[in-house]
């Protein structure tokens, strides 16, 4: 495990602690390596592995339904998040999706779909997916296309979504689609689609950077029992950003166990590279990248974990999650991009640690919510308060 003065923190509980250091155990034996070229076969171990190593339980919320809690525990997440990103990219994402492809069923599902869904989720056997984008309405959410019209009891969900992340090995996919109460994000509904559903496909498989099972999805006609939507008629909108609002901040745990791998890799650099008589770390132009890395490091963790001690003690975090989120990607792809400078012509080499996470951290900038969106949100929030 690399620098865990951070767990001395009084954010945290001892619990939180032992959560942290059992998990950096478990990791290291189960979730360390490369990401090999089937990236669907690993993901679905991983998956698998974290049920059983009872990690997932963390991703859900009720201990009726197997979860480790009632409610998603915001510093458990993010421990595990930036736990599993230190060690392995899909490790992290694995678990990520558990949450966020559940998050729904968890904060507004109906009991029976708690039942059905949230002890699978927990224990590994079933995958989830969170579909919202579509190729007109990313960061636009309120401009989706996709439709669902009502015919008894049944909503006939007909469009497409994209960039879906567990597309082509989930169990089930929680979609949005316009169900046209009112006009915009309030005639938005949730439905809880299984990949068996006649009408549902995967249209093409996308490949990016850092690999991770991404999808392009379509609905055609397809018949979702009334008993599958989520929440109210109407009320998807609300449900898709409450589901935001809980994994936000784990994004920036995510790229913060990025940013601790970089360092961990720039200081072992440092220290061993042999160079004009010394080693690399003597310079002091090397000791300032070290210093900046470190305090952008620390930086983000305490704009984390602040965000995550506040959403657990109830507090409204819509503003320093978007700090942390900001502040944790942008920080950390500079952290990386610093380590890869230390490792020099090795640093570009295809497999090396750092490159892989020069890779892994790009996406972070952009999904739920770039950077952008979160400077608005941030911008738009402190001139509401200055306007009383
Ligand atoms: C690897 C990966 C995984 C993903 N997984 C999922 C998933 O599981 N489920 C899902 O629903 N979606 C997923 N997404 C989609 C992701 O949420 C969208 O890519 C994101 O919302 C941005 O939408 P877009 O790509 O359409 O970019 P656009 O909305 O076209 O935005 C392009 C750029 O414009 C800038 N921008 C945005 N708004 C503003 C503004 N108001 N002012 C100025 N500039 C602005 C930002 O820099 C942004 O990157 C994933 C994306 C990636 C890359």
């Amino acid at each position: 495990m690399s620098d865990t003065r951070y767990l001395d923190w009084p954010f945290f509980e001892p619990c939180h602690v032992t959560l942290a250091r059992e998990l950096d155990e478990w990791a290291t034996q189960h979730a360390s390596g490369s990401h090999g070229s089937d990236v669907d076969a690993q993901c679905i171990a991983l998956v698998r592995a974290l049920g059983q190593g009872g990690w997932l339980r963390h991703a859900v919320g009720g201990v009726a339904y197997g979860a480790a809690s009632d409610t998603i525990d915001a510093r458990a997440i993010c421990l595990i998040r930036e736990t599993l990103a230190r060690h392995s990219g899909l490790a992290d994402f694995a678990f990520a999706m558990q949450g966020l492809g559940s998050g729904a069923i968890t904060l507004d599902g109906s009991l029976d779909q708690k039942q059905r869904y949230l002890p699978r989720v927990a224990n590994g056997e079933a995958i989830s997916a969170f579909a919202l984008s579509e190729p007109d309405a990313g960061s636009d959410v309120a401009a989706m296309a996709s439709a669902a019209h009502i015919d008894g009891d049944h909503a006939v969900l007909n469009g497409e979504k994209t960039w879906i992340s567990n597309g082509g090995i989930a169990d089930f996919y929680v979609v949005f689609a316009r169900s046209g109460e009112a006009p915009g994000a309030r005639g938005i509904s949730a439905f809880i689609v299984d990949a068996n559903t006649p009408g549902f496909e995967i249209a093409e498989r996308i490949e990016v950077i850092a690999p991770h099972p991404l999808a392009r999805l379509t609905f055609t006609d397809c018949r979702i029992p009334l008993a599958q939507r989520i929440g109210a008629a109407g009320e998807g909108f609300k449900v898709a950003m409450r589901t935001l609002d809980v994994f936000r901040t784990s994004v920036a745990a995510a790229s913060l166990g990025f940013a601790r791998r970089a360092m961990d890799e720039g200081l072992h650099r440092a220290t061993t590279r042999k160079m004009f008589k010394g080693v690399l770390g003597d310079f002091q132009l090397t000791q300032a990248k070290l210093a900046t890395m470190a305090t952008t490091i620390d930086s983000a963790a305490l704009l984390t974990y602040r965000a995550a001690w506040m959403r657990d003690q109830g507090h409204n975090v819509t503003r320093e999650a978007a700090m942390a989120k900001m502040a944790a990607t942008e920080g950390a792809q500079q952290v990386i991009d610093a380590a890869v400078q230390l490792w020099g012509g090795l640093g570009v080499v295809s497999g090396q640690p750092v490159e892989v996470l020069y890779r892994e951290i790009r996406a972070l900038r952009i999904y739920e919510g770039a950077t952008e969106v979160q400077q608005l949100i941030i911008g738009r929030d402190l001139l509401r308060e200055a306007a009383g």
